[in-house]
């Protein structure tokens, strides 16, 4: 894609975003409601199926337009949290679905007939440790039996399908830990009593849940690649995750950044604007130069990433930069404002509680720098 594409591309978003202002926001926020209209205008326009190729009706684009398309959404003040899952969970039915499962699903996540925007790995025993989750599928026949729970299993009242790993063959059974775990694709419609979720409020308006598996059947087609290789298969899929969500909180340092220009300029007490003043003009640029490294550094794994090269040290690394600066760029907005970034109306303060998610979620820094310092650098590995 050129830059011009791009820059259109980014036009395009912005008009759509335009029609979502600070008080859509708001208001879902205080009412905790989904922002279904947004979501389905994104749906509608086709943005959300930009990764799917174009065999199955979705746009065939990269991961680079992805990431414009996110990074829009939040430097307009929206978030895309609600829905981003559903351009890249897809990646694993796409990489290791057989074709009959592609033609299955493919099309309606495309075309948005089918929502697959939830993701259950996490749980609450295992937590950062992905491998030592305990949720078991056990093959019965022509169908798995699941049991166990998730936790922070995000927009699964808005899902009509949903990415699971789970055990398959017993911890004790594997010789690494990582072997011994399954994916599968669950039909939630189909699930009736046997899925019973339970919404975990949280300082954010996103739907998130507690998920409670009581002997769930899953049809064995259901199950993606081969059993006991579904570990590697999530591995696979995080690169585009990291990239894309680094793009999110890139778009969420820029609005900060925005609003701080903007109020800085037109505020002013003792006879000045604001931004005259080092003490709120210094933290707002020391914040932008900041958002440009992450931003160089999240165009490389992008770069890397659709020519189809290694990129996890990249990915990794733009997503610790870019929630680190998105979460400054908040703090400065905050001072910058003074008390009006408490003010709801302001939305200063919705976007810095959402921004905060990106430091823990979808995987927390500390688990970055242990994987930069051992993998990167060749450091003994910490834990
Ligand atoms: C709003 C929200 C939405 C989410 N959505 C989803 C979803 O849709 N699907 C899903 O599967 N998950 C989801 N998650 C889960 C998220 O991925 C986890 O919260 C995250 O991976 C961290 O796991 P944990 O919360 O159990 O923290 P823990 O693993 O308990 O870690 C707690 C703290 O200890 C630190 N820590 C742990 N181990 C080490 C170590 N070895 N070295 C140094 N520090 C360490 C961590 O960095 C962290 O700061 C969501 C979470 C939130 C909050």
């Amino acid at each position: 894609m050129n830059a011009e594409v791009d820059v259109e591309l980014r036009e395009q978003i912005r008009k759509l975003c335009a029609r979502y202002p600070s008080e859509y926001w708001q208001k879902c926020d205080r009412a905790r409601v989904y922002p279904e209209k947004f979501v389905q205008e994104l749906t509608d326009a086709g943005y959300l199926a930009c990764l799917i190729p174009e065999q199955y009706g979705g746009a065939g684009l990269g991961i680079r337009e992805a990431a414009v398309i996110l990074e829009e959404i939040h430097r307009s003040g929206g978030n895309a949290a609600a829905c981003h899952a559903q351009m890249y969970t897809m990646g694993t039915l796409l990489r290791h679905g057989s074709p009959e499962q592609k033609e299955r699903w493919l099309t309606g996540i495309a075309s948005g007939a089918l929502r697959l925007q939830a993701f259950a790995v996490t749980e609450p025993d295992a937590g950062s440790d992905t491998a030592s989750i305990s949720t078991f599928a056990e093959r019965k026949g022509d169908r798995y039996i699941v049991n166990g729970k998730k936790i922070f299993i995000s927009r699964m009242q808005h899902s009509d399908l949903m990415v699971l790993l789970a055990r398959t063959t017993p911890r004790a059974d594997v010789e690494k830990r990582t072997q011994g775990l399954s994916v599968f694709v669950v039909d939630l419609r189909d699930a009736g009593d046997s899925v019973h979720v339970q919404p975990v409020d949280t300082m954010i308006n996103h739907e998130t849940n507690a998920v409670f598996f009581d002997d769930l059947e899953v049809p064995a087609e259901n199950r993606i690649g081969e059993e006991g290789n579904g570990f590697s298969y999530i591995l696979g899929g995080m690169n585009a995750e990291r990239i894309l969500l680094a793009s999110e909180s890139i778009g969420d340092a820029s609005f900060f950044i925005d609003r701080c220009k903007r109020y800085a300029n037109e505020r002013v007490i003792f006879d000045r604007p604001i931004g005259q003043n080092q003490g709120i003009q210094f933290p707002i640029a020391g914040a932008y130069i900041r958002a440009q490294g992450a931003i160089a550094v999240r165009d490389r794994a992008v770069a890397l990433y659709d020519a189809g090269e290694p990129c996890g040290a990249e990915a990794n690394m733009s997503k610790f930069l870019a929630s680190e600066v998105a979460w400054e760029a908040a703090n400065v907005a905050m001072d910058t404002f003074g008390g009006y970034g408490m003010a709801e109306e302001f939305g200063i303060e919705r976007k810095f509680r959402e921004a905060r998610l990106y430091l823990v979620a979808p995987v927390a820094n500390n688990l970055v720098l242990s994987y930069v310092g051992q993998h990167v650098l060749g450091l003994p590995r910490s834990f």
